[in-house]
């Protein structure tokens, strides 16, 4: 939860007044129509006549409940930024100005454009531009329950020297996590595309693919066996068979595969387990070779490195069944962070260039599924000893099935091997109702400066973009709290 505690504008609080003074009831959130009273993952029947259910684990339906540690000003704050951020042609502006090349330049109209962004939606979803705003934010998470997973966040690096720039900033990272007490801080995060060079990794990943369609191909480099690709996973990125390594790239990714080592001793020192985020398909391949390369080395009393797993993609389940069998052989911990996935469009938007089926599920409701049967898997793995799981949704659905299989697997709410997560400045409620529930919540919080966390707010407008976006059950409750409070304050 963002507790960033700012006197908001008068602007801002002329707006955040208006939102309050809109009928709870019949709260026209846009122009183009209604806000749903409805919870927006909440597919339960809405006839009065459904035979009754036993209550979900997972309480959101009291705001006051939810946010009694959020103090007035932040919780106007916060909701007038997720009400700016929804609202269609803002985040169509800001997504222009952001990608635009104002922001990388000087000057006046370079200042006057990153001060907007910083004032709505980089003060909303980033914790600060370095490790001491990052641990202030952590503070301030902990007054309210919640725990950080820190992410310096920069991916996409060129070459060596900016890998070695990125390396030093991540030890920097679980440094200053000396200045928290313990437990603050759950996760240390990283992309593997900031410390090896984005060429590397496409060709790491293509050679990875070859080798799937020949088993025969060599891979010289490749000292595990752990299963990175299933028979289902599509190929199609590599057309033709790659050229080896040269040597230099073979030294290149010694380099690499090094500063993944260090990031992963010094987590392993300070006690903080380290997540490796998932990115896109074309370079995947190569981030879970060096992720469960990391993870065999690191894994063997307990869960130090986590892998992601993007569900939305149609190979998702098949791949978490080998990995958790190869794991189980080999005697090591499977961590995995679980996440629907967050470059669909690019991902479509590749498949169809190259004339390939997407590798995304067809539906939404078939992500649903997958990630929810991926859960379920994991938390099995849990009641079995052999694995860890970090759940990393807004979907509340998804969270109240989750907590009723822990509830049926007897596995203890506040078990270390299951975290809950949700991205900083996004569902609070749920956040809040978790925590509220027994579960160990983190938030994951980018950090770092405006122009290098601009990729990162590109993702997070898109999501928030509209009625029925991630943020919509959270303006909601917000407004009925902001209102509550206003009631309770006159009478
Ligand atoms: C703590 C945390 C860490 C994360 N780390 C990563 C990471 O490392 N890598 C990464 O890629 N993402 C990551 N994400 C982002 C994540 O993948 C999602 O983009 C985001 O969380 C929304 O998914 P949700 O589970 O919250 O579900 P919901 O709020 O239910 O959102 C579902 C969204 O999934 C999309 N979607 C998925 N599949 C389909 C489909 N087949 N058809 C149509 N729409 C579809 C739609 O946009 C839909 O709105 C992370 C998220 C969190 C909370």
């Amino acid at each position: 939860m963002a507790t960033r505690i700012v006197a908001p504008p008068k602007k801002v609080l002329f707006y955040s007044l208006r939102i309050l003074a809109r009928p709870l009831n019949s709260v026209p959130d846009q122009p183009d129509g209604g806000l749903q009273e409805n919870p927006i993952h909440d597919r339960s029947p809405s006839s009065s006549t459904a035979a009754p259910r036993p209550s979900p684990p997972i309480d959101i339906t009291d705001p006051g409940r939810l946010f009694s540690a959020v103090p007035t000003a932040k919780l106007i704050n916060s909701a007038t930024n997720l009400h700016a951020v929804a609202v269609g042609p803002v985040v169509d502006l800001g997504i222009r100005v952001m990608n635009s090349r104002m922001i990388m330049g000087t000057g006046l109209t370079r200042a006057a454009v990153v001060g907007v962004v910083r004032r709505t939606f980089y003060e909303q979803f980033c914790g600060g531009e370095d490790t001491v705003e990052a641990a202030a934010t952590v503070r301030r998470l902990n007054e309210a329950g919640l725990r950080g997973m820190l992410d310096y966040a920069v991916e996409d690096a060129e070459d060596n020297p900016s890998c070695d720039r990125n390396l030093d900033a991540f030890l920097q990272t679980v440094e200053s996590t000396k200045t928290l007490p313990q437990g603050h801080v759950t996760f240390l995060i990283v992309k593997i595309s900031a410390i090896c060079p984005i060429s590397l990794l496409r060709r790491v990943a293509d050679l990875l693919r070859w080798q799937k369609k020949d088993p025969s191909f060599h891979l010289p480099w490749m000292q595990h066996s752990f299963p990175i690709l299933s028979d289902s996973t599509p190929l199609y990125h590599t057309a033709e068979r790659p050229q080896p390594l040269t040597l230099d790239e073979e030294a290149d990714l010694l380099l690499a595969q090094d500063r993944l080592r260090r990031i992963g001793s010094r987590c392993e020192e300070y006690n903080i387990p380290l997540c490796i985020d998932a990115e896109y398909t074309a370079v995947q391949p190569a981030i879970d070779f060096f992720t469960y390369s990391s993870a065999a080395e690191h894994n063997r009393h307990e869960p130090i490195i986590y892998g992601t797993l993007q569900a939305y993609l149609k190979d998702a389940r098949e791949r978490l069944v080998l990995m958790s069998e190869a794991a189980r052989k080999m005697g090591i911990f499977l961590g995995v962070k679980l996440v629907r996935g967050a470059y669909m469009a690019s991902e479509k938007k590749l498949a169809e260039s190259l004339g390939h089926e997407s590798p995304i599920h067809d539906s939404l409701q078939e992500t649903h599924d997958c990630y929810n049967d991926c859960a379920s898997f994991m938390l099995e793995s849990i009641a079995g000893g052999s694995g860890a799981v970090v759940l990393a949704t807004h979907n509340v659905e998804s969270g109240q099935l989750a907590a009723m299989k822990v509830r049926d697997l007897g596995i203890s709410e506040g078990n270390c091997l299951l975290e809950f997560a949700q991205l900083y400045g996004m569902a609070e409620s749920f956040s809040f109702g978790l925590r509220n529930a027994g579960f160990r919540v983190s938030k994951y919080i980018p950090f770092g400066p405006v122009d290098k966390v601009m990729p990162y707010l590109l993702r997070r407008a898109e999501e928030n973009r509209g009625l029925l976006s991630a943020s919509a059950l959270d303006r909601q409750l917000m407004r009925k709290e902001l209102w509550r409070r206003l009631m309770t304050s006159f009478f």
